[in-house]
């Protein structure tokens, strides 16, 4: 299913104990956009809106396709990034002991809050921090490391020597 972008009152799906599934076009996530080396298309979310001991929660998973840039071979890489959502929603001035043991609290400003911006946070923490493939793939513009050039030195004839060698 195709979510669309709203501006979702976590309060009220908590109560209701909604269920958000689906997914969730990236397009308008540009602080997320511009940390990839490559355009993603599409969040997949499964998000469960409840109450526990009165404060809105949400819990369930995020997950998207990302292309990053390998940080050994500096060559794309496209990812799984998949995390756990444990938020709980909250307003300006809130009670740190009110929220429930091992959620997160997100500042709500207003009651509402833009679906894709609540998204946008969980994926941009989901971001590694160094990404590197495992094995990285023969890069058609490598770069010549020290010892290939020290190498290449030592191979090529001495021009002094070539010239001594005519002299004689
Ligand atoms: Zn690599």
């Amino acid at each position: 299913m195709l979510l669309p972008d709203y501006l979702i009152d976590p309060w009220q799906l908590a109560t209701q104990g909604s269920v958000l599934q689906g997914r969730l076009p990236l397009t308008n996530m540009t602080r997320l956009q511009s940390a990839l080396s490559a355009h993603a298309e599409w969040a997949t979310l499964e998000w469960h809106f409840s109450m526990i001991s009165g404060q809105p929660v949400i819990r369930g998973t995020v997950a998207a396709e990302i292309t990053v840039q390998c940080q050994r071979c500096l060559q794309n890489m496209t990812i799984q990034a998949v995390g756990e959502t444990w938020l709980c929603a909250v307003h300006e001035h809130f009670n740190e002991e009110k929220i429930p043991e091992g959620f997160e609290p997100v500042i709500i400003e207003h009651q509402h809050i833009a679906l894709s911006q609540l998204v946008e946070d969980e994926l941009i923490l989901l971001l590694p921090f160094a990404p590197m493939h495992e094995v990285c793939p023969e890069n058609p513009y490598h770069i010549e490391t020290v010892e290939e050039r020290v190498e290449e030195k030592v191979e090529k004839p001495n021009p002094f020597a070539v010239l001594a060698q005519l002299k004689k």
